[in-house]
């Protein structure tokens, strides 16, 4: 193959994804002088969960009432049952107020209460013991946090921002991270960057499960990124899945997530497809109160469904009619009018919901520098596993992408300085050579789009958010045959804008990652926090360790690690 197919950049840091923790990277490692390559499959700035995200931010800034980072990441350690990292824990806490308070010097405009003496006002979440959570208004946080960091990142001379650029491999020299390589979709050319220092930030992968929160972006690339490249994940079998997603009618521009916490304040009554109470029948009558825990409700609706009782679309009915309307717009404030703008009139009907995946607790294991196992690789956002053990406490999934996000950009700078730029020419051919092989298939055979579409369902089906030990191995079998078919996948046709060749290599992460989470929740015959074994139901102590994963040519590896704890 020519030395020079495609383009040939050089960085002295490289981000891979540029949603809240990739631009907060930029900022921070631009501050530190460093020149910056901030990249995203989709556009800078506008994609992933954070653009999405819609209601809080954990930090304990004690603006509602008194309030110490040590209570928060004691409400953290509790939520995540027993696996939490407490060094990466407590960094997350320790430094949440710093990043919540230079996003309001940057205008992010939080959420202020003037009549209480102009303060930020700060809500309730569960499992909080206080009022801890900032947010921006209404379903705003997300879109204010993506608006302000762009704002900040224009402001850097010294990063360059590319959108719609794939990353398809990092390339890694002497275990050292050297750069990577990159498929420009619309053009269908390969580009090469070489970096002193890598950030993988690339969020989540809720979007290989079917019913999920998630945008389509994510996918796990940077799970099956780090993998390849020789790093360590850990916590792979923790999915987090949301009770009461939406599941139709159609909602646009909404956070499918919203209803959980007007359940809670309004009394959300689930019915089943006849128009029926359920819960009881599982073990929690709701006696008017409408209070079911999410994993009970998350239960109750599967089985329903499983049993030919859902609702049309397969979900449960959400009804909030019995509330008296004023308090309805009380509690829902101008939502209520952006809901009845997408023809949904809560006095006058339900809607259907199902549990969604949100969030993944697992990821890259990195230590307090959030730097792999791999040299010059870091990680940052929701891409780092650990720091919420077996389950995510609400709001702090955003301070995660804030604070690792900034300490990452800081340790990348560092690291980037006093080293030669890599020539990465020789060692980033194999990488460009999948690209153009990709590309130049032709022929018949199941296609790489449709085979996500399967994957997303199997995963639903036997790795979601109740799991047993034959839907698993179900899994893993069906896994690895896809993984088998995946080279002959036709992907040819059109050079430019070939989204089969898009998704040939979204799928062949998906397979890597979905193969890390099926193999771990075998193997952990237990049920903890999100991962819920109907055959091994209840914690079992003997398992408080974390699940560590790498792979090499002979397959996956997965070892007991050691929870790290505060000393
Ligand atoms: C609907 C929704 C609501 C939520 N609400 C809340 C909330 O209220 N509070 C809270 O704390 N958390 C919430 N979360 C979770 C939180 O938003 C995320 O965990 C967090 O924003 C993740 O930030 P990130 O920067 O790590 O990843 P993202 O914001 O997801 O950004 C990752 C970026 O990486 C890019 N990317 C992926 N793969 C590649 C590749 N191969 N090459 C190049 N680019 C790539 C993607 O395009 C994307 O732009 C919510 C999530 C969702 C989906």
């Amino acid at each position: 193959m020519d030395q020079n197919v495609g383009q040939y950049l050089e960085t002295d840091v490289l981000i891979i994804g540029a949603g809240g923790a990739g631009m907060y990277g930029a900022i921070s490692a631009a501050k530190a002088g460093a020149n910056v390559i901030l990249l995203d499959k989709s556009i800078v700035g506008r994609s992933g969960a954070t653009i999405m995200a819609q209601m809080t931010v954990a930090a304990a800034i004690g603006e509602e009432e008194p309030d110490d980072w040590r209570f928060h990441l004691k409400d953290t350690i509790t939520a995540g049952r027993g696996l939490v990292d407490e060094p990466l824990a407590q960094i997350l806490c320790e430094m949440a107020p710093a990043r919540i308070w230079e996003m309001e010097d940057w205008g992010i405009g939080w959420a202020r209460s003037v009549a209480g003496g102009n303060h930020i006002t700060q809500a309730h979440a569960p499992g909080h013991d206080r009022n801890r959570c900032v947010y921006v208004d209404f379903l705003s946080t997300g879109p204010a946090s993506s608006r302000t960091l762009r704002n900040q990142v224009r402001k850097y001379d010294n990063i360059r921002r590319i959108s719609d650029l794939t990353v398809t491999d990092i390339v890694v020299e002497d275990g050292k991270a050297v750069g990577a390589v990159a498929l420009h979709l619309e053009s269908g050319e390969p580009v090469t960057i070489a970096a002193k220092a890598t950030i993988i930030a690339t969020g989540g992968l809720t979007s290989m499960y079917n019913r999920n929160s998630a945008s389509a972006n994510m996918g796990g690339d940077g799970f099956a990124l780090g993998l390849r490249a020789g790093a360590e994940l850990i916590d792979m079998e923790f999915v987090q899945f949301f009770p009461i997603g939406h599941l139709a009618p159609r909602l646009i521009g909404m956070d499918p997530i919203m209803w959980d916490p007007f359940r809670y304040k309004l009394g959300g009554r689930l019915l089943n497809g006849d128009m029926e109470e359920f819960t009881q029948n599982y073990g929690t009558a709701e006696d008017g109160k409408y209070v079911v825990t999410r994993d009970m409700a998350t239960y109750a609706i599967v089985k329903e469904v499983e049993a030919g009782r859902g609702s049309p679309h397969g979900g449960a009915w959400l009804s909030f009619e019995h509330i008296p309307k004023p308090d309805l717009r009380a509690a829902f404030g101008p939502v209520i009018d952006r809901l009845a703008k997408v023809g949904i009139d809560l006095t006058k009907m339900a809607i259907e919901v199902y549990p969604i995946a949100h969030y993944h607790m697992g990821g890259l294991r990195v230590n307090d520098s959030l730097t792999t196992n791999v040299s010059n690789l870091f990680a940052a956002g929701e891409a780092v596993g650990g720091a919420n053990g077996a389950n995510r406490l609400s709001g702090n999934a955003i301070t995660e992408a804030f604070v690792f996000g900034e300490l990452a950009g800081r340790g990348a700078a560092e690291a980037a300085k006093g080293q030669t730029m890599p020539d990465i020419h020789d060692s980033a051919r194999p990488y460009l050579e999948i690209i153009t092989n990709a590309g130049a298939r032709t022929g018949d055979g199941p296609n790489p789009t449709s085979a996500i579409t399967e994957l997303q369902k199997l995963l639903q089906q036997d790795v979601g958010p109740f799991r047993t030990g034959e839907g698993l191995q179900r899994a893993v079998a069906a896994i690895s045959e896809m993984q088998a078919e995946l080279p002959h996948m036709p992907t040819g046709g059109a050079i430019a804008f070939n989204q089969q060749l898009g998704d040939w290599f979204g799928l062949r992460n998906m397979l890597a990652v979905a193969e890390t989470i099926a193999t771990a929740a075998l193997a952990r015959t237990e049920s903890r926090g999100a991962h819920q074994r109907e055959d091994f139901p209840g914690l079992d102590e003997a398992w408080s360790y974390n699940q560590v994963i790498r792979a090499d040519g002979d397959g996956l590896h997965i070892s007991r690690g050691e929870v790290r704890q505060l000393s």
